[in-house]
């Protein structure tokens, strides 16, 4: 099989790559290894820069007819103390709310919605194993299907396949590492009618539980020190833990932040966590991945028209995208020492929120900046990519 480029990895990026390429007109194939995007433990938050997006595909009427909440105000219970630290409402942009929605909702949704351009194909249950090289350059990958292995011969191949990226680390890409300190217990927990809490995380001594209302239910994240999770499970659960039918209730989800300092090879290029793992921090790795997407479609789109243009040209994109991955980063980095270290360490005392968390409840206009931070990010995209027929 030949493609003009080979997308591996269906997650926001990479559905999201998908559907620009196709709506181009460019002959893109994107592999996911799972049968279906329906597992539970992806990033379901949608930010305003990514709803801006889906406005300027003209997707924007069908997404928010999904089943989602919506959420302006972002509020935390800091040791005892109600804090609000985000307020979308105070923001000038279409769409001033983050969008929770099951993100097997939202893949799926990019998937239907491709299905009407004839030069992109999503193939399911297809693992890429290896790559397949041609000299110096990256020429396709080698992939795992139900019916076998097959070679796909790609001009281009793009890594979209997350933060433990197979692809990457067969390019021989080195990985700058930033630390985190958690990792996070993934679970559903029952809503009781009427239960309709704003509060968003709630931060004691030791203890850290965010919660994202899912309407019928809420989706629970419980963040642990990095490593603790048989010491969190031991003591407690271990001997109930025999009688866990399965593993689909609790998830634990590694967190890491890191970043490639080279996202490029010939013939290959690395965008979303392949490229920079995001940490939970924000909610804004999904929206950052569609944020990549967006400009590598701008970037590239054209020129993979006559081929794949060289390492150089695909370096564009790590140049347009590395200063919001850098700043984003250092933000998720900051709160991580300064807020989620202190609040992990147990202890008998309460909790005091850092000053900076007090000045944002206290003076209104500052919720405005984080929550620009949060849900527009720094350098925001725009569609400028051609559909098929410009391009004649
Ligand atoms: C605990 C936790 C909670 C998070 N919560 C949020 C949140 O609420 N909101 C948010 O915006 N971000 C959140 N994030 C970050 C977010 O999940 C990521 O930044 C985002 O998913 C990156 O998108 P991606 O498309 O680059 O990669 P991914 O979402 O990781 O998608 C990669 C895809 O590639 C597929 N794949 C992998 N290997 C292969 C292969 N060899 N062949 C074929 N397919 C392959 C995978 O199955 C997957 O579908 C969270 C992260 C963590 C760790």
């Amino acid at each position: 099989m030949k493609v003009r480029c080979c997308i591996v990895g269906g997650g926001p990026a990479g559905m999201m790559l998908g559907y620009l390429l196709g709506r181009a007109g460019i002959d893109v194939g994107v592999l996911e290894k799972h049968a279906d995007f329906f597992r539970d433990f992806r990033g379901d938050t949608v930010h305003p820069s990514t709803m801006q997006v889906m406005d300027e595909l003209g997707l924007i009427d069908g997404f928010l007819k999904l089943p989602h909440q919506q959420l302006q105000k972002m509020e935390g219970m800091f040791g005892g103390t109600s804090l609000r630290i985000a307020d979308l409402s105070r923001l000038n942009v279409k769409y001033p709310f983050i969008a929770f929605m099951p993100q097997w909702d939202f893949l799926n949704f990019l998937r239907e919605s491709g299905k009407r351009f004839a030069s992109l194909k999503v193939m399911m249950s297809a693992e890429a194993i290896d790559l397949i090289h041609d000299g110096d350059r990256i020429a396709g990958v080698k992939v795992k299907t139900p019916d076998g292995i097959v070679d796909i011969e790609a001009d281009l191949t793009i890594a979209c396949d997350g933060r433990h990226s197979l692809v990457r680390e067969r390019a021989g890409l080195a990985v700058e590492d930033l630390g985190a300190p958690m990792d996070v217990l993934w679970f559903r927990a029952g809503k009781r009618e009427n239960e309709n809490e704003s509060l968003f995380a709630r931060v004691d001594p030791g203890k850290m539980m965010v919660t994202f209302d899912r309407g019928g239910y809420w989706q629970c994240a419980y963040v642990i020190a990095k490593g603790q999770y048989d010491a969190v499970m031991a003591p407690t659960l271990k001997s109930g833990l025999a009688d866990v039918k399965s593993w689909d209730d609790v998830k634990l989800l590694t967190v890491a932040i890191n970043r490639l300092p080279r996202w490029t090879r010939p013939g290959l290029l690395c965008i979303g966590d392949a490229a920079h793992a995001m940490s939970p921090i924000g909610g804004v790795g999904v929206n950052l991945a569609v944020q990549d997407a967006v400009a590598t479609a701008n970037l590239l789109a054209s020129k993979l028209v006559n081929g794949c243009p060289p390492e150089g040209e695909l370096d564009a994109v790590r140049k347009r995208r590395e200063f919001p991955v850098r700043m984003t980063q250092r933000m998720q980095v900051v709160v991580q020492n300064n807020i989620i270290t202190t609040a992990l360490k147990p202890g008998n005392q309460p909790l005091k929120a850092p000053a900076v968390m007090r000045l944002v409840n206290a003076i209104p206009w500052l919720q405005g900046i984080t929550a620009g931070f949060v849900g527009v990010g720094v350098r925001p995209e725009h569609v400028q990519s051609p559909v098929a027929s410009d391009r004649f």
